[in-house]
């Protein structure tokens, strides 16, 4: 079977920007307004030659519990299976409490995690991201999924645990 990439984060910090941008291709949807998407859950990519699943967790519904316990739920079915796992932040947001939800499942786990600190278009948000060190989950990656920055250095990093 093929290596499983999951991406996982809260509503609107630019996973399926992520996904078009790993794919080299616009298949997942990109929605201005948080919430509810028929997006497809899972990809086939390729990257440098090497083969891979790639799960986008945003597809699901928020239900009643509220929206700390739907993303953490989905991203607890998405760590589970993973082989890693990239947890997406918005660096110009910062971590918000459901990010924290996130990242307390994420400690809990043996999987590799790449901390994917989106929307850092150019330096000038390269504080930003720098400031989610304090998440304890190691190292910061910036990126752009919208302009591709920092998405080569990120994955080339991830594929040394694959
Ligand atoms: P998802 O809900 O996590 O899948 O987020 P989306 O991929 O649908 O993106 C949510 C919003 O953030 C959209 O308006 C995107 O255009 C925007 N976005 C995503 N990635 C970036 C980025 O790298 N930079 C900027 N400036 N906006 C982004
Ligand atoms: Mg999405």
């Amino acid at each position: 079977a093929l290596p499983v990439i999951a991406i996982v984060g809260r509503p609107n910090v630019g996973k399926s920007a992520l996904v078009n941008r790993i794919l080299g291709r616009r298949e997942a949807v990109v929605e201005d307004t948080p919430g509810v998407t028929r997006d497809r859950v899972s990809y086939k990519g390729e990257w440098l030659d090497r083969r891979f699943t790639l799960v986008d967790t945003g597809g699901w519904e928020p239900d009643a519990k509220g929206i700390d316990a739907s993303v953490a739920a989905q991203a607890e079915v998405a760590i589970d299976l993973a082989d890693v796992v990239l947890f997406v932040v918005d660096a110009r947001v910062g971590a918000t409490s459901t990010d924290e939800h996130v990242v307390r499942l994420l400690r809990k786990t043996d999987r590799p995690v790449f901390l994917v600190a989106n929307k850092v278009d150019d330096a000038r948000q390269e504080p930003e991201a720098a400031a989610l060190w304090n998440l304890g989950l190691g190292e910061p990656f910036p990126v752009s999924a919208l302009h591709g920055r920092g998405v080569a250095d990120m994955l080339d990093a991830v594929f040394t645990k694959l």
